[in-house]
């Protein structure tokens, strides 16, 4: 079996040599499909998103699409079933506005082990391509999950979800007086990356804002 990196090389040469993706990312239907992934049905139904405002601690935040059992299943299969070429399909729908002046993307840190056991970090991978697509470097040596936290899918209650997050991040110092986009797939409650936010500004960041791919309530 192929490693993610040489699936994702695989794909990059087939990319090259053939015109065009085979197959729409959200339905797999094979005719008609655009440079975006989509046939012409699925990119009927999506629905993009307006910037939500007041989320501090957050400065900033901007959302690509709204979310539905379609994006549903293409985020599982991105992020569970090692699908690495949804990365670039998804970071089609990540923006970083210019007044943001942002210095560096900051993917959201998974802890090790659960990094070893899916092989890869799916945010670090939407980092990296938003990273070419914009001209932001992005780095993963900023901040780290430093404790293994359950899933907060399977968590429903918003407080409890700040809790399981609460303490689970640490930041590099060289964050002191950067301006900082956090990178995500799903903005859910904002648990997770309000607490990335805290413990950034906590060690000295400027700004910290939030590029994310989808969102269902926001
Ligand atoms: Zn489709």
């Amino acid at each position: 079996m192929l490693s993610s990196g040489r699936k994702e090389q695989f794909h990059f040469l087939a990319d090259a040599l053939m015109p065009g993706p085979y197959q729409c990312y959200l339905c797999d239907e094979e005719d008609m499909i655009g440079e975006d992934g989509l046939c012409d049905t699925c990119r009927a139904k999506l629905k993009y998103l307006p910037n939500p405002t007041y989320l501090q601690p957050l400065d900033g935040v901007t959302i690509g699409l709204q979310y539905s059992d379609e994006i549903s299943s293409a985020v599982m299969r991105f992020k569970k079933h090692g699908q690495t070429e949804y990365a670039g399909f998804f970071t089609q729908f990540l923006s970083v506005p210019k007044e943001w002046n942002a210095d560096i993307l900051v993917p959201v840190p998974m802890h090790p082990f659960k990094k070893w056991l899916r092989r890869f970090n799916h945010t670090e991978l939407l980092a990296s391509y938003l990273s070419n697509a914009v001209g932001i470097p992005y780095s993963t040596k900023l901040l780290y999950k430093i404790r293994f936290t359950p899933d907060q899918k399977a968590l429903k209650d918003p407080a409890v979800r700040r809790r399981n997050m609460r303490g689970s991040f640490s930041a590099d110092p060289h964050v002191k007086g950067l301006r900082i986009v956090l990178i995500d797939d799903v903005f859910t409650t904002g648990a997770t990356v309000y607490e990335c936010a805290k413990v950034l500004k906590r060690a000295g960041a400027d700004k910290v804002y939030l590029s994310a791919v989808t969102s269902p309530s926001h």
